[in-house]
């Protein structure tokens, strides 16, 4: 069984983990784990927004998943533009990782952030000049 986030040392020891519902972990790494879809475990590789606002006055930093970097750098440039409740975003390689655990029964999801971050100019030329 895993350790829940509030005592997980790799959760506690990056200032930009946070904690949201929908993720049991968020973990910097340097490299992702490989995709896989078979047994208790699926993990899917991707792309993760990460956003907070000044501390005491925006939003808790916040992670959102995506399959592609394009919708993930503009997501994360479209917040920042509030300002006020987000004040600072990263994008960065990712892979959500779902795994069920037989001896509990319970569904643990955690994000691998690969670092650093891509939302430097040159990833953000490349991922939309590809789209043209
Ligand atoms: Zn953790």
């Amino acid at each position: 069984m895993s350790e829940p986030a509030e005592i997980c040392s790799v959760c506690k020891g990056w200032e930009w983990s946070g904690q949201q519902p929908n993720y049991d972990h968020i973990h910097p790494v340097r490299d992702l784990p490989e995709e896989q879809d078979f047994g208790a475990r699926l993990v899917m590789r991707g792309f993760a927004a990460g956003f907070a606002g000044l501390e005491g006055e925006g939003v808790s930093q916040t992670w959102v998943f995506f399959e592609d970097l394009e919708p993930a750098l503009t997501f994360g440039r479209v917040g920042q533009m509030s300002g006020y409740d987000i004040s600072g975003y990263g994008v960065y390689a990712a892979a959500r990782d779902i795994c069920f655990e037989s001896e509990s029964g319970q569904r643990v999801t955690t994000l691998h952030v690969s670092i650093p971050a891509l939302n430097d100019e040159a990833a953000m030329q490349d991922a939309f000049t590809q789209q043209a």
